[in-house]
């Protein structure tokens, strides 16, 4: 009945949200990407830049002139949490700290008011877009695949990829306790828990692990959201499940709480939310996973796949039927471009084509538009040069946040100061070739230096007017996501 009544459901919103779109059009935008990729930093900065008439050159409509004004609206779902603009411009402009990071999912609505380009859609449209954005951890999104396999499935693969030589040191304390377990034995809530929070503690370490390790899931293991300690997440997968489980087992306890996460939590997570996107970007910390090496890059690599086959499964996919709008283009963006000379962005931009390139031909993925971007949704530094001896070397400036260390200097987080940030291989084969032995790059020489900097003061102009945060290709990326609906 609940599927029915679910189905029923999305139809609706589906026929009425075509139907008020004769009105007043809009165009829900997903914003995701795993945990510090850099999503806050972003729609805070692209709503901030609109509202306040950023330099966004490379947006056509504000480029020319189009673009009357744009402001927030209330947003079109009482059910979902609002994301806290304000607050996060309050610390990005006022303290000149990053905003708190995405925990759970959140939305906003923001209006743009626009003359067409063209005498011929004047006549015929509003002039007016609403552009909801819903910000998700990708974490969550990674869950969907659960939705075709089985327990023993998910078991079977949860426990090869703890065993790969990358994870086997992170794994090991889960692995120790899971090797005791019969899964036969009596179903018993302790045995369950201690379970689960071995398994989890073993998916977070891999989260913090220098490594960049990419995740793994249950993504709500690692981002609750409002599901914190409740038994929906008290499971973990079991090793030999040779057979069907008996009645009144650990394993039949397992399986049912497995089932109920898929049922209960990913399910309605994927109908409510992803499959009313029409447009995504998908954030990516290009920059850490370099820094760890080919290792990281490869695990990076896998879950860009994983996070694309989700939005436009192939024929065939089980996932397909349950989408009532289609995503018709996804940008994935390397953010924090801001910590490379400029000489390093189109090398960076590359790299990232690369990856999704790669990841498009191997995620059975059909149909929308795939773009790539190096960009900095805040850009915190700004460029320079320094001689050593008779070199000219370019460097960035920016001020590190408190505490940050370089070459045994530890910043006081109100001092700018001018880093050398290495440069991005020539040759982008060797970022990605996980056959060299290393899979992380010699600590002491990493490609790149990177410290984190403090967000930038904000100009003002000779009037007194405070600019908008700057950015680096942030309006490239508003083309590619928005900038044809304000043709
Ligand atoms: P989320 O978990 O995806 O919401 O990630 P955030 O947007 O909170 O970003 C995580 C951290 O990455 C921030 O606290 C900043 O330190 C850094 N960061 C994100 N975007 C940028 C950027 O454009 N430039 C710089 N320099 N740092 C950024």
């Amino acid at each position: 009945l609940t599927t029915f009544t679910d189905e029923a459901r999305i139809a609706l919103d589906t026929l009425s949200g075509r139907a008020t779109g004769l009105f007043s059009p809009s165009l829900r935008l997903g914003v995701t990407g795993l945990s510090r990729a850099g999503k806050t930093v972003f729609i805070s900065a692209l709503v901030h830049n609109l509202i306040h008439g950023g330099r966004l050159p490379l947006f056509e409509a504000q480029k020319s002139g189009r673009i009357a004004r744009a402001f927030l609206e209330e947003q079109p779902d009482d059910a979902v949490p609002r994301f806290q603009y304000e607050d996060h411009i309050a610390a990005l402009v006022n303290d000149r700290a990053w905003p708190d990071s995405t925990r759970a999912i959140s939305e906003l609505r923001l209006t743009i008011e626009y003359e067409s380009a063209s005498g011929w859609s004047r006549m015929f449209s509003s002039g007016k877009l609403s552009v909801d954005i819903v910000d998700y951890p990708g974490e969550w999104l990674l869950d969907l695949p659960l939705l075709g396999k089985s327990f023993a499935v998910f078991s079977r693969e949860a426990i090869e990829m703890a065993a790969l030589p990358v994870r086997e040191d992170l794994s090991r304390a889960w692995r120790a306790i899971s090797a005791e377990i019969d899964p036969n034995a009596d179903a018993d809530e302790m045995t369950a828990r201690r379970l689960a929070e071995s398994f989890a503690a073993y998916l977070k370490a891999c989260k913090l692990d220098e490594r960049a390790l990419s995740t793994l899931p249950p993504g709500r293991f690692l981002m609750p959201g409002d599901l914190e300690g409740s038994p929906a997440l008290t499971f973990a997968p079991l090793a030999g499940l040779d057979r069907r489980p008996r009645p009144g087992s650990l394993h039949a306890m397992m399986e049912r709480r497995y089932e109920a996460y898929k049922t209960h939590v990913v399910k309605p997570f994927f109908r409510e939310h992803i499959t009313r996107l029409d447009r995504q970007i998908v954030l990516i910390d290009a920059m850490q996973a370099l820094n760890a090496g080919p290792g990281a890059m490869a695990d990076l690599e896998r879950a860009v796949t994983e996070i694309l086959s989700c939005f436009r499964p192939g024929r065939g996919s089980f996932l397909t039927d349950l989408f009532s709008r289609r995503i018709d283009r996804i940008l994935v963006a390397a953010t924090k471009a801001d910590h490379l000379h400029h000489e390093s962005h189109d090398r960076l931009q590359a790299i990232v084509r690369r990856l999704a390139d790669r990841a498009v031909a191997r995620a059975n993925f059909t149909g929308a538009d795939v773009d790539v971007v190096a960009m900095a949704a805040v850009r915190a530094t700004r460029e320079g040069t320094v001689k050593q001896g008779r070199e000219t070397l370019p460097v960035i400036i920016g001020t590190p946040i408190a505490g940050e260390k370089i070459n045994g200097d530890t910043f006081d987080g109100k001092t700018e100061t001018a880093i050398f940030p290495g440069d991005l291989p020539e040759k982008i084969d060797a970022v990605f070739d996980i056959s060299r032995p290393d899979q992380r790059q010699d600590s002491t020489d990493p490609a790149i230096r990177f410290v984190r900097f403090r967000p930038p003061k904000l100009e003002r102009t000779a009037e007194g007017v405070t600019l908008s945060l700057p950015h680096i290709r942030l309006d490239r990326a508003l083309q590619f996501l928005i900038g044809d609906h304000l043709a």
